[in-house]
């Protein structure tokens, strides 16, 4: 069996972001303060990385698949907390899959 790389796999398909109105945005600096993190091990596109030397969580919109599960895990995300916001993108952008 081949293992790929997440960015290899992504690349399977086609991504039509949209870097001024950002589907999904969240507050790094607040997240410093969530006790769960959960967005890191839920998120089956590794878009939420936890840098655990410098204690920094980056995300990167670019290639979410759009599945909601950050949204189910994140009570900050589901509740539109300020600094949070979680929404399908605009008609036409965002992932189109090729494969799968
Ligand atoms: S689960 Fe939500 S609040 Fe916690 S680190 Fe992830 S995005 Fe931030
Ligand atoms: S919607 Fe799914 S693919 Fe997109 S960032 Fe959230 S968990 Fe990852």
């Amino acid at each position: 069996m081949i293992h790929m790389k997440m960015d290899n796999c992504l690349a399977q398909n086609k991504f039509n972001s949209d870097d001024q109105h950002p589907h999904i945005v969240i507050d790094p600096e607040q997240c410093l303060t969530c006790g769960h993190k959960a967005c890191t091990r839920c998120c089956p596109a590794e878009r939420y990385q936890w840098d655990e030397e410098n204690q920094k969580l980056t995300f990167d919109h670019v290639g979410c698949l759009e599945c909601g599960n950050c949204r189910l895990v994140c009570e900050r995300l589901n509740q539109s907390l300020p600094g949070y916001s979680w929404n399908y993108p605009e008609q036409g952008k965002g992932v189109v899959f090729r494969e799968g």
